[in-house]
């Protein structure tokens, strides 16, 4: 399967994308995670894409879609890959259109996760990681079983995103809006968009999104 993981950050599309790789065999293609390796290894597109990511812009299409573009030629993707954070505007969209279609694949469905912004802001301030798996964890939301270790791989050590303040998360919601939810309409009218409640719990959240994909 190849799908599109739409919605506001904070959203919950790296929670779900990282259910499905499991539940699905597929591969989650984060590009916010692509792009913070970048600017931890100092490579150009990296040093170039820092700024933008510090204030909650959007980092340049032509960094993005090079970015995207070099890692679907990977062969570890034959069963299917979870696009989660891209695209993010119209340009995008139809990069990644021209991409896949020049490589003879199609995406089967939009999964666009609906959360109204005045939890966003909460979701996001409170979410860190596990810095050895990468297990996503929020202080009040989603905690792990025993405080401080991690569920999945018992490591005790976490870390948090630079940009999950307060401030750049309300920039990162108004360049949502302007420039990232238009791509609701671009996706229905193609007939992929799949809707679901990203209001309701984790595990609802992932039911939902399992039955959409069954239903596709
Ligand atoms: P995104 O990838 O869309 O930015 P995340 O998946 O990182 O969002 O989720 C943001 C934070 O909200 C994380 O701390 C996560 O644990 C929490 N979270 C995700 N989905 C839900 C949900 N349905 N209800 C409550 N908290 C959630
Ligand atoms: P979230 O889902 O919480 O908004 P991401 O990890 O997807 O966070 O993105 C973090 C930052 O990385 C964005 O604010 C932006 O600066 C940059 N970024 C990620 N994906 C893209 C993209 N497709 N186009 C432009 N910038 C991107
Ligand atoms: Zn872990």
């Amino acid at each position: 399967m190849k799908l599109v993981m739409l919605g506001p950050p904070g959203a919950g599309k790296g929670t779900q994308a990282r259910r499905l790789q499991d539940s699905r065999n597929l591969v989650q293609l984060s590009t916010g995670d692509m792009l913070r390796k970048a600017v931890a290894e100092a490579t150009e597109y990296g040093i170039k894409a820092a700024a933008a990511m510090k204030a909650g812009e959007l980092v340049s299409d032509e960094i993005v879609i090079a970015t995207i573009s070099e890692r679907l030629d990977q062969p570890d993707l034959a069963n299917g890959f979870i696009l989660d954070g891209f695209p993010r505007n119209l340009e995008q969209a139809e990069a990644l259109d021209a991409m896949l279609e020049a490589k003879g694949l199609v995406l089967d469905a939009v999964i666009d996760i609906a959360v109204v912004d005045d939890v966003l802001v909460d979701r996001v301030s409170g979410r860190y990681t596990c810095a050895k798996c990468g297990k996503g964890y929020h202080d009040t939301m989603e905690k792990p079983a025993t405080d401080g270790v991690c569920d999945k791989c018992g490591s005790t050590e976490f870390k948090r995103r630079a940009d999950d303040n307060a401030e750049t998360v309300r920039n990162r919601l108004e360049v949502y809006h302007a420039e990232t939810a238009p791509l609701q309409d671009y996706y229905r009218s193609k007939g992929k968009l799949k809707s679901v409640d990203g209001m309701a719990d984790i595990d609802d959240v992932t039911r939902q999104i399992e039955e959409e994909l069954d239903a596709a």
